[in-house]
Parts: C-alpha cells; structure tokens; sequence
C-alpha cells in the first residue's frame, strides 16, 4: 500500500501519523520545505499555488494520496482527483484499508456520521485533530521539480491579525440575534468581563451585522470552542452554530422562546429576556465580588 502525502509543513507531522497508522508500505511526503517527518522519501516542492499543486501530484503514483482538510488541500485534492479520474474523499474523521478504502465522514452539519466505501486508488482529505504529530528523519530528500505556469498569481499574503482565539477561552459568554442594537454589546462585554470570559457570537451577529469581527462568530463556518462554560444569550440554537460548541462541558441558554432548539442541547435553559437577565447579573457578580 503506497500512501503519498502532500501537505504544508505545519500540517505534515500530524499526517504522517495518520498516515502510519494504516501501516503502508511506502510512504512518500511532498511538502513545501523541509520537516523532520519519519517518512521513506520527502519531497520539497517550490509550489505557492493550489494551480501548482494539481499539477506537482498529477503525475504522481499512488494507492492512496492524504491531504490536510484546510481550505486550500480540499480543493486541490477535488481538482487533483477530478483530473485523474479519481474518487475523493473529504473530510475523512476515520479512514481503514483493506485492498478498498473505508472512510466514516461528518454529515448534515454533525447531525450524523456517513460511512463511505470505494475503490483504490483515491484522494483523501483526513481530519486530523485525534493524531499527535510525529517527529523523525526521512529515510531520504529530494527536490521535486515541478513545471507549472500558475494561472493565479499571489501578489501579497498577510497573517491575519486575530484578536482573540476563542478556542483557548475558558469561559464564553456568546450572543445571537436576541440582542436589539450594537450598543447592548456595552452590557455583554461588561457581563464577560466580571465573569473572565471571552465575547462570542452566532454568524448574523459579526458576518451580517458586522457587530462583532469574524473571528469571534463559533460553528461551522466559525470558530469551534471547548470552553468550561458556555453562556448563550439570545441564540435560537440551530445546528451550524452548535457544532461549534458542543464540546463545551456545561452550557448554560437564556432565551424568550421556551422551545428554541437551543433548549435540547443546553445544560441549563433559563426561558427569560436576556435585557432582565444580563443586568441582574452583573448586579449579583458584583456584589458578590464587594463581599
Ligand atoms: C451554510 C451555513 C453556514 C452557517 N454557519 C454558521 C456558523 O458557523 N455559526 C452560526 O452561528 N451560524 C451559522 N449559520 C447561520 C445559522 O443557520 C443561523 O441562522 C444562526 O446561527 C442564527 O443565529 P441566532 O441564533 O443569533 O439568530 P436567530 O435564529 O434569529 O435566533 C435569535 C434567538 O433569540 C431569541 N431572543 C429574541 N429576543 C430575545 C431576548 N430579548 N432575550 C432572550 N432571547 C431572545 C429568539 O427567541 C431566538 O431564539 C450558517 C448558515 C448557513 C446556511
């Protein structure tokens, strides 16, 4: 079984891993530079765009080719097996091999896990939070060569400047569209501050309204938090933005609707207006923290 592994360099060590854990008999890298990975043939490809990558594996042989599921291998990997001809799996959560490839995948928005079979060879994008990253000296290194003319040219490229990172917060206090008007976010930021919580909110609330930055909204087109507590104010519960936080131990919902979906997934669901609620809270808090 000949796995091949395309990838960036922060994402290879934990698709190696992933990788070994099928237990191929040959097991080649390409990467955009050099990584300590126990792989038998690390390849170093100079290619910056997805264009160059369906390229560089085209003529590649494998069983099974693995990618990283960000954004830019998904498409690469579509592209790559639409071009061979090839079946595609995305977003593999598992993967087995037995002379065909198996593979369990998330579906309707993490309402369900489908599993999926097909034929050999294929291309895979693996999710790879289970696997630790493995460290190790490919058995050798080699320059790839890769010849491409990229239709799309990158002119800049820019770290986004993220304000927050959510899925480190111990405490969220989150906010959906039963708050009335941007300046209400005063009381919000003041109920987070006196708890040591981090602000989050569902998609309308920063996407639409743009009240909030995007790297605040949680779900699946979000940010995924695995806070102690969740505190969610105002949030109807539906499922894109509950996959966001359905790690989280206890989840505490204040809605009017007393059979908002959010009522199903809640640990405590308080049905009250969240304008009574937020400054009775800060009240208390603040008592209890001049006692
Ligand atoms: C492809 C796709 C991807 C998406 N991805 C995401 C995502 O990643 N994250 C995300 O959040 N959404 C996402 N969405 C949007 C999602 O489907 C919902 O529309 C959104 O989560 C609803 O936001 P909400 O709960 O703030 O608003 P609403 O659904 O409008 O709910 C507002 C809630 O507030 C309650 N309420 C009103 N007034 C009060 C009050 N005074 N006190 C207390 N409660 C009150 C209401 O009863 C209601 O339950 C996605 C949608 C699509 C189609």
């Amino acid at each position: 079984m000949r796995i091949l592994l395309a990838s960036d360099p922060v994402h290879l060590p934990s698709l190696v891993s992933a990788a070994r854990s099928l237990s191929p008999s040959n097991l080649e890298a390409v990467s955009t530079a050099r990584a300590e990975v126990p792989v038998d043939r690390l390849l170093i490809a100079d290619v910056r765009v997805n264009d160059c990558w369906v390229d560089a594996l085209t003529p590649r042989d494998f069983d099974l080719l693995l990618l990283p599921p960000t954004r830019d291998f998904k498409e690469v990997g579509a592209r790559l097996a639409a071009r061979r001809g090839l079946p595609y799996l995305s977003e593999a959560l598992e993967l087995e091999l037995d002379g065909k490839v198996e593979a369990s995948r998330m579906v309707f928005s993490g309402r369900g896990v489908e599993r999926i079979r097909t034929s050999l060879p294929a291309v895979a994008t693996l999710n790879l939070d289970g696997f630790e990253p493995v460290e190790g000296s490919p058995d050798s290194v080699e320059e790839l060569k890769v010849d491409c003319t990229p239709r799309v040219e990158v002119i800049e490229r820019r770290e986004r400047e993220a304000e927050v990172d959510l899925s480190k917060a111990d405490v969220i206090v989150s906010v959906g569209r039963g708050l009335k008007r941007k300046e209400d976010l005063e009381m919000i930021r003041e109920l987070a501050s006196l708890l040591g919580a981090e602000v989050a909110c569902t998609r309308p609330i920063s996407a639409d309204l743009k009240w909030l930055p995007e790297e605040r909204h949680v779900g699946m087109t979000g940010v995924r938090v695995k806070p102690k507590v969740y505190l969610a104010l105002g949030i109807s519960g539906q499922i894109q933005h509950v996959v966001g936080f359905r790690d989280a131990d206890t989840v505490i919902a204040v809605n009017i609707d007393p059979d908002a979906p959010i009522s199903e997934v809640s640990d405590y669901f308080v049905v009250a207006d969240l304008y009574e609620v937020v400054p009775r809270l800060i009240e208390e808090i603040r008592k209890r923290k001049r006692s």
